[in-house]
């Protein structure tokens, strides 16, 4: 005879049995106890014990009474397999029972599995050859890779709380006071914009007392912070030798034109600012084809290297002094007017014709030509820009030199036609 069930009771996305009021029998069970216990279609009236195995569904019996009895965990045979079930019984108001069934081995295989995920990101954490760090939004660290404290020498202990890493890590209090505002001011960006990834490269002293640049970065995932970071010391060094290496003639050791033209700009911005004016010198070696023709080449590039020395010597710290190419060098004199500018350019074409070069007991004469170019700092610049303003010193320099050449060499010529006269 079939048993009146509530109306909900398949509607109930967890396995419930209603059973009679011994809670022996099982009278209807609901669609997910069928799927539970892989039961085709409806099975019930049946002995509990059929459907959990004796030992479960006697425990079961058990916790009936008119005051339910709190949950059990049991182990049960479902369907042929050992699962562990939680178990609740409520007793309905016309006698029957209603047993509601957690399957917990569900449950605890979805943990397990969660588990061992962690378990192997962790482990993947710490062969990352990386340091990594997880806060939470209080700013408190959930997790700190090993090889993070180790980039800078320490043991993950010694630097698991905030408040140690910063005097450590930046010993001096400017330093420090600045590193910490970029920080805080990272977490605040990272926190309004899960998208935004905040990158630092700050100078961190180790344990041992040494320095190392490290790369900082940092992001938001969901409510915690994620840092990561690593050593760019050498990789940043390296940077830097190599853009050296790019930027300098290795004859003279002398800048070469990719350096002189970008920090030209930069003199001729920091000239407009101020209002100041800039001298350009173009130095040429008169008749170099015939010296090297004469002497070889190898005596030419001495003869380079030793014009370059007496350009040095004649510049002051603050001018931009490059080899252009070949036999070619360019000054920019910031600062520096028309007189001055033709009073350096003949110190320097005498030095270089007074004092020829010794190799071997024999001496080696030499000169130059110069042009001269000048940008009054008061004059009106209107719209030109630095890059325009700068090729027009050049061209006018270039034009001035060959002025110079045109005019019979070892002298010194000043743009628009005029010689260089000081
Ligand atoms: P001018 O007075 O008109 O400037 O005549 P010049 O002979 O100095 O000029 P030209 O442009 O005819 O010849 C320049 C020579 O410079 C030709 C080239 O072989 C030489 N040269 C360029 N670079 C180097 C270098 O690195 N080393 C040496 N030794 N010679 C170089
Ligand atoms: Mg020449
Ligand atoms: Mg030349």
């Amino acid at each position: 005879m079939p048993h009146a069930v509530p109306g909900w009771f398949d509607h109930v996305r967890c396995p419930l049995i209603l059973t009679d009021a011994d809670v022996t029998t099982a009278l209807a069970l609901n669609e997910e106890s069928l799927r539970l216990f892989a039961l085709a279609g409806p099975a019930a009236p049946c002995a509990l014990s059929t459907l959990l195995g004796a030992s479960a569904a006697g425990v079961v019996t058990a916790m009936r009474g008119p005051e339910p009895l709190p949950p059990r965990i049991v182990e049960a045979r479902v369907a042929g397999e050992a699962r562990a079930l939680g178990l609740a019984l409520s007793r309905l108001e016309d006698g029957r029972h209603l047993l509601t069934i957690h399957d917990l081995m569900a449950e605890y295989r979805a943990a397990d599995r969660l588990s061992a995920l962690e378990a192997d990101i962790q482990e993947i954490m710490e062969t990352l050859p990386v340091g990594v760090e997880i806060y939470d939004g209080e700013g408190n660290c959930l997790f700190a890779n090993s090889h993070g404290a180790a980039v800078v020498g320490y043991s993950i202990n010694e630097l698991i709380n905030l408040d140690d890493w910063w005097p450590r890590a930046y010993p001096d209090p400017a330093y420090r006071a600045a590193a910490m505002a970029a920080w805080e001011a990272g977490v605040r960006s990272a926190r309004a914009d899960l998208d935004h990834v905040h990158m630092a490269d700050w100078m961190v002293t180790c344990k041992d007392g040494s320095q190392k640049m490290i790369h900082f970065r940092l992001r938001s995932l969901g409510d915690n912070l994620i840092l990561v970071y690593w050593d760019v010391t050498e990789h940043r060094q390296l940077v830097h030798q190599l853009r050296v290496l790019a930027d300098t003639d290795d004859l003279t050791g002398l800048g070469n034109r990719r350096r002189f033209l970008a920090e030209s700009e930069a003199v001729l911005r920091t000239a407009r600012e101020a209002g100041t004016p800039v001298a350009l010198l173009m130095i040429d070696l008169d008749f170099f084809k015939a010296i090297n023709d004469h002497f070889g080449h190898a005596v030419g590039d001495l003869m380079l290297r030793d014009v370059a020395d007496k350009c040095r010597r004649t510049l002051r710290e603050q001018d931009l002094l490059a080899r252009l190419g070949g036999e070619e060098f360019a000054a920019l004199l910031p600062g520096v007017g028309e007189a001055e500018a033709l009073r350096v350019a003949q110190t320097l074409r005498n030095f270089v014709a007074a004092a020829p070069m010794m190799i071997e007991g024999r001496s080696i004469p030499a000169t130059v030509s110069i042009g001269v170019a000048l940008l009054d700092g008061q004059a009106a610049r209107g719209n030109a820009s630095t890059s325009g303003e700068l090729s027009d010193l050049l061209r006018r320099a270039d034009e001035a030199l060959y002025a110079a050449k045109r005019a019979g060499r070892n002298r010194v010529m000043r743009d628009e036609g005029v010689p260089g006269i000081a």
